[in-house]
């Protein structure tokens, strides 16, 4: 599976009116930053653009430029001329996105997953992007596609939760100079965009990781961390989905940690996996692969049918032989 040029993509965005711009489910700041960057230019091209995602805007984001454009889809389908997911590991992890496309002339797939199989007919992954807002600024840029504040600000937002604020190994000179850009031609206000990111959390948020920490357990002499979260725990702190963006981030903050995992249970009977690594030598996108999940090296997830209790013993006891073996 080869990659396309971003000037047949811009080829192609360029000779089509009327767009869906897609991203995964539980979105993250990437998905969400990327999908309204990309639309925003098209809009300014006097493209019709679609923006959805199955969960809509998240509370969290709704600070980003235009973030009322972006909506859950519709229940029935809508024929576009292009499809275009982005951050998008696995095509079914656009959700119910996926069936609002009605017929799509092309699909184009952008993506900065390892793990991306490659589905759709014109297809960019980039598994060196530590954001996929970093490969839509490439492409933006290199195909003098239209630009502005709005546009920077969320690709900003994309490129600064996907790398932890600017610290995870992948962030590179490039991500620096493409962040000067969009600071500098943007005219961005970064104290205020990162408060916004950073410091403007519920306090449940802050109350999740009090009770998270209370089931935190180490294993492998140290070396593996994890919490969980329960249904009931959910519902008694009342907490969104979009509440735990991150927190796995305090296990993997501790000395001796290589891999953090958070478990959460789900309503349908199955728990969803999140795993970060902080050793290429231990690659968590081919540990969540061996549970149907994916991602990258260094952080990924899956979806496990099966009670929190069963799941977290068969997730733990794989990790325990991976850093038997790799590390
Ligand atoms: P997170 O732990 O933040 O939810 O996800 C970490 C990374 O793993 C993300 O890049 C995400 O796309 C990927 N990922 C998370 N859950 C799944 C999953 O169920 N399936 C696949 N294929 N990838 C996932
Ligand atoms: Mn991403």
């Amino acid at each position: 599976m080869s990659n396309t040029t971003f000037e047949e993509i811009g080829q192609v965005l360029r000779g089509n009116q009327c767009f869906a711009i897609l991203s995964h489910v539980r979105p993250d700041g990437d998905a969400l930053g990327s999908q309204l960057a990309l639309a925003l230019s098209l809009q300014q091209l006097g493209k019709d653009v679609r923006i959805w995602n199955e969960d809509g805007m998240l509370e969290k984001y709704s600070f980003l430029p235009r973030a009322e454009l972006l909506t859950k889809p519709p229940s029935t389908a809508i024929d576009v001329d292009v499809a275009v997911a982005l951050d998008t590991a696995i095509q079914n992890r656009l959700g119910t996105t996926l069936a609002a496309v009605g017929s799509a002339k092309i699909w184009i797939n952008i993506d900065h997953h390892r793990s991306n199989p490659g589905y759709g007919d014109l297809v960019i992954i980039d598994s060196s992007a530590p954001a996929t807002g970093e490969i839509i600024f490439r492409l933006i840029k290199s195909q003098d596609l239209p630009f502005n504040h709005d546009i920077a600000e969320n690709l900003f937002a994309a490129i600064s939760t996907d790398t932890g604020s600017f610290q995870y190994p992948k962030t590179s000179a490039r991500t620096f100079e493409i962040a000067a850009e969009l600071v500098r031609v943007g005219g961005l206000d970064v104290g205020q965009i990162s408060q916004q990111l950073y410091e403007n959390y519920p306090r449940r948020r802050l109350e999740l990781l009090r009770d998270l920490l209370r089931t935190m357990r180490f294993g492998e002499d140290g070396r593996v961390a994890s919490f969980s979260l329960s249904l009931k725990t959910a519902a008694a702190l009342a907490v969104l989905p979009e509440d735990n963006e991150g927190l796995i981030d305090h296990l993997r903050a501790i000395r001796g940690v290589i891999v953090a995992v958070f478990f959460e249970e789900l309503a349908d009977g199955k728990v969803r996996v999140s795993m970060r690594s902080k050793d290429e030598a231990v690659d968590v996108c081919a540990i969540c692969q061996k549970f149907g999940g994916g991602g990258h090296t260094l952080a990924a997830g899956a979806r496990i049918r099966g009670s929190l209790a069963e799941v977290e013993e068969k997730v733990l006891e794989e990790i325990g032989e991976v850093l038997k073996r790799d590390s």
